[in-house]
């Protein structure tokens, strides 16, 4: 049977495995033929792995002696920032350029359990940072869709991954908009899943507070698929939430009839008019499906772009404090420790990582602490409550996943105009709910642009509910 991995999804390659239409070999082999050409055009893969066939035998034994899940003998990309044990984890930065895992993350023991085909490591911007994956140490990823373009960032190699047809799915990284925004800029469907309901363990650090694993897929069906295989309580993360909790609130779930639309946010100068016009498209093709689409306020929605930018480097200063070339990666030897500390992060880190973390130590300094620091955890729990009280009136929130489409590599090069590229994606983490990206249409440059919906805690079936209808699948 030919394969054909241009139209292939988690669920016509589960069902092909299962049916023996073809094994999981087979599968791996169709998309490693070509892989090597279209990596080196695209750059999405840091690594591709040796041993994805020796992977697909052992899948393929799991399907013959009935033990397969649905993510066994499915070829699958991850994030250079999870651990898998024995493999190279670099986050894209020269410090860790050297770096071999030690153990398992959770997820990535999740998914060799799951019996999942792992065919490479992706690239994306260093330790997380960044909208376009240009930050990456090891050069930038192509956008599949215009190689000229960003594939967003960034999680952009592993959504590039997909989108080159390079696996059937792939997982990356959310702290601010990292799977959603370049799962828009790709033409993917991307996923933020409620805060603690992936584990953390062994995904490198960036905003603790912030940080959820989640899917990039082609289908909302698949995003469901692959959450529901990576998703659930794990005593190693002290901020992953007990099964009986998320249960509890998975209880009240109703069928979905209202979406708010927080109309004061997408009038904001900085959403193109091509940008809004999609959305007001999406609007209508959810209303057709019988959805009521409410206006809502969401007043302090505003604010959380600005406070992002002090949580986040915040945490990120304190976190990347362990590279210090003394306990992991790459050591430039000075004449003292001190010097020692200063040349290998000096030179090890780029120069993103090197102004966050110059943000972050400066709101945590004792003279700034309460005028930064403070005042945005006082803000974040303001977004969090607007939240609440809104899902008492609606199900879910749309509005679009980026104020513009796919921007041409090189031309961002203020970075405070590529933090505004997270002007609808940030509130979902400050506050902790789930939220996707849905491939809506297309911007002026026939780039792909996306419907991002934000549902109440654990409340992911709404988005999966909604998501599915609006792709034309019930
Ligand atoms: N673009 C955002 C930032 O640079 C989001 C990053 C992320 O989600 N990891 O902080």
């Amino acid at each position: 049977m030919k394969i054909d991995i241009n139209n292939m999804t988690m669920e016509t390659a589960r069902d092909g495995l299962r049916a023996g239409d073809f094994t999981s070999v087979e599968l791996t082999q169709a998309y490693l033929t070509d892989l090597p050409e279209k990596n080196a055009e695209m750059n999405a893969y840091l690594e591709i792995f040796d041993d994805a066939i020796e992977q697909a035998k052992i899948a393929d034994q799991m399907i013959a002696s009935g033990d397969a899940t649905d993510l066994t003998g499915i070829p699958m990309a991850i994030k250079d920032n999870i651990l898998i044990k024995d493999r190279k984890a670099s986050a894209a930065s020269k410090i860790l350029s050297n770096y071999v895992a030690t153990y398992d993350s959770t997820v990535g023991a999740k998914l060799r359990e799951a019996g999942a085909v792992i065919i490479g490591r992706t690239n994306m911007d260093e330790f997380a940072m960044g909208s376009s994956t240009e930050n990456s140490a090891f050069g930038r990823t192509m956008n599949p869709i215009d190689t000229q373009r960003v594939p967003g960032g960034s999680s952009g190699g592993s959504a590039a991954a997909v989108a080159m047809h390079g696996a059937v799915y792939a997982l990356g990284s959310d702290t601010g908009g990292s799977i959603r925004q370049p799962a828009s800029f790709c033409g993917l469907v991307g996923l933020y899943p409620t805060y603690g309901a992936v584990s953390r363990y062994g995904l490198m650090a960036m905003s603790s507070s912030l940080d959820q694993i989640g899917p990039f897929t082609k289908t909302v069906a698949d995003a469901e698929i692959v959450h529901d295989a990576i998703a659930g309580y794990d005593p190693m993360d002290a901020t992953s939430v007990p099964e009986k909790t998320r249960n509890e609130n998975e209880l009240k779930q109703i069928e979905p009839k209202k979406i708010g639309v927080p109309r004061a946010i997408i009038n904001h100068p900085g959403v193109l008019d091509s940008v809004r016009a999609d959305f007001e498209n999406s609007l209508k093709k959810l209303a057709d499906l019988g959805y009521e689409i409410i206006d809502i306020e969401l007043p302090s929605y505003e604010m959380a772009l600005p406070t992002y930018y002090i949580i986040m480097p915040a945490e990120a200063s304190s976190n990347l404090s362990r590279y210090d070339g003394t306990r992991f990666g790459v050591r430039q030897p000075g004449k003292d420790l001190l010097e020692t500390y200063m040349k290998s992060r000096g030179d090890g880190f780029g120069a993103e990582v090197r102004r966050r973390i110059m943000l972050g130590t400066y709101v945590l300094s004792a003279g700034y602490y309460d005028a930064y620091y403070n005042k945005a955890t006082s803000v974040r729990a303001l977004i969090a409550d607007e939240f609440k009280k809104a899902f008492e009136i609606v199900d879910a929130i749309a509005t679009p996943t980026t104020p513009t489409g796919a921007w041409k590599a090189g031309e961002m090069s203020d970075p405070i105009a590529m933090y505004a590229a997270d002007l609808f994606t940030v509130p979902a983490n400050l506050a902790g709910i789930p939220a996707i990206s849905i491939p809506s249409g297309a911007d002026n440059n026939n780039m792909p642009l996306g419907l991002h919906l934000m549902a109440s805690y654990w409340d992911e079936k709404t988005l999966f509910h909604i998501g599915k209808q609006f792709q034309g699948n019930k």
